[in-house]
């Protein structure tokens, strides 16, 4: 039988005990059947087990392999495409509904955290730093926003309020939010994959679904098994493949890339971030960084549009590290990696359903922590027959990419170098 391991990561290398779990090796029944055991899968799969449903997860590596166990850990409110692009993109009555969902992913979240004593290190506050003058009016602009949409924990930072969260020169001022925050992710998604098996769930790992029997009764194949269920939920985002075709037609994996540090001295640490809150800033291809419980730096940034593999991690994101903190010459990486997230050309998630049993939602474009949270509650209403808050997602347009599968990567990243020589120029 196949067995893929954890990539080599700080995460992996910091990870709380968790089972090894069996490959699927018979015939099960179910009344959900779950693909992927990422914060998706995990979420639906808890919500639905909350509320009485029988769920089996297929995952074809291990919890948490895909982009749930290697990202920033960074939990950021609303989506990748704002509340605003939503407002134009569907129906006002949507529209409210998927503004007013926009801050619950962190709640839903910290929830879980409490009713399930999950240990992943979770930490408050989130901050958005602006190189450029334009950047800080779109902050303004964003915290109005969010305001209209009820949410009230949005703090602007001056130039002197972003050198006290953030020790770098790199930044003209900043928003903080108190509701953002961060976790050590794949530690989030092992305590989320303990608290389904103690509803009763069963997650197999090391099972890919191979197929998909479509129809009244939908079964789910891997290679040595086989799982019947009235429903399907789909939620292998950038690692799916082909399984539904569907979905891989409307869709883009990219890969992105994160570097963690050696420990850095306590007092090094409080200096570079001294209340520990994460920070992203707000370029078009943006750097992300936080320290971690054991004081190390994890810098990220970067696109490879398409997902490759690039060859050497620390060369890409060391120097944005150095940039924004020179201060770390001479400090060691210890650790990189890369995830793959998956885009769509809106930026806004795709959620849907097809042949009224399976379910997907996909493509969070970069913020999923948050996001991948709320679907898995709006899923899991639909699967009992609440699907306002489903349909009002399902309601935004879902594009081709231009070029089909070809030239999507490429075209991508010609879009992305124009956003990138903007963002340089601050224009
Ligand atoms: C490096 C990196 C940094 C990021 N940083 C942040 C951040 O700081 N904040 C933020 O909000 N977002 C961040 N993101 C995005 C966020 O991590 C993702 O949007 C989110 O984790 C997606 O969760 P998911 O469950 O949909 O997909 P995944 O976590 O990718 O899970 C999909 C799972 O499905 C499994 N699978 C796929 N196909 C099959 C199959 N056929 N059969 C069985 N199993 C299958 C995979 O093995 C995988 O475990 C980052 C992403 C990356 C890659």
């Amino acid at each position: 039988m196949s067995h893929t391991p954890y990539p080599s990561s700080y995460y992996a290398a910091s990870a709380n005990p968790a089972p090894t779990r069996d490959a699927l090796s018979d015939s099960v029944e179910t009344d959900v059947c779950v693909i992927g055991a990422g914060y998706t899968g995990l979420s639906t799969a808890l919500f639905l087990l909350e509320q009485g449903f029988r769920v089996v997860i297929l995952e074809a590596a291990k919890v948490g392999f895909g982009a749930s166990g290697r990202n920033g850990g960074q939990i950021v409110n609303s989506y990748s495409r704002d509340i605003d692009t939503v407002e134009r993109s569907t129906g006002s009555n949507e529209a409210r509904l998927i503004g007013a969902m926009a801050f619950e992913g962190g709640q839903i979240i910290r929830e879980r955290v409490a009713r399930y004593s999950i240990d992943c290190d979770l930490k408050d506050g989130g901050v958005f730093a602006a190189l450029n003058s334009k950047q800080m009016h779109h902050l303004e602009a964003q915290k109005a926003l969010w305001e209209r949409f009820g949410y009230g924990q949005l703090e602007m930072l001056d130039h002197d309020g972003i050198r006290n969260v953030v020790a770098s020169e790199r930044y003209i001022g900043g928003m903080l939010d108190h509701g953002g925050g961060h976790i050590h992710p794949l530690n989030l998604a092992l305590g989320e994959a303990a608290a389904v098996e103690s509803l009763g769930g069963v997650i197999y790992e090391q099972s890919p679904a191979i197929r998909i029997d479509r129809g009244d009764t939908p079964r789910v194949h891997t290679q040595h098994g086989q799982v019947t269920a009235k429903f399907v939920v789909v939620a292998g985002n950038a690692y799916l493949g082909g399984l539904v075709p569907e979905l891989a037609a409307k869709s883009m994996p990219c890969g992105t890339q994160v570097i963690a540090t050696e420990p850095l001295d306590t007092e090094l640490a409080a200096t570079l971030l001294p209340q520990n809150y994460c920070v992203e800033d707000c370029n078009y291809l943006l750097d992300y960084f936080r320290l971690s419980a054991d004081k190390r730096l994890i810098y990220g940034g970067g696109v490879v549009y398409g997902a490759r593999d690039p060859a050497d991690i620390d060369s890409i994101i060391r120097p944005k590290m150095l940039k924004t903190f020179p201060q770390l010459q001479g400090i060691k990486t210890e650790f990189a990696w890369t995830g793959n997230f998956l885009m769509t050309l809106s930026r806004l998630p795709q959620v849907g359903g097809l042949d009224g049993n399976l379910y997907y939602s996909q493509g969070c474009s970069g913020h999923g922590v948050t996001y991948t949270h709320i679907a898995g509650k709006v899923i899991a209403e639909a699967l009992r027959g609440q699907a306002e808050r489903f349909d009002a997602f399902a309601s935004l347009p879902h594009y081709p990419f231009p070029g089909g599968q070809k030239l999507s990567a490429p075209l991508s990243a010609l879009g992305a170098l124009y956003y990138s020589l903007r963002d340089k120029v601050g224009f």
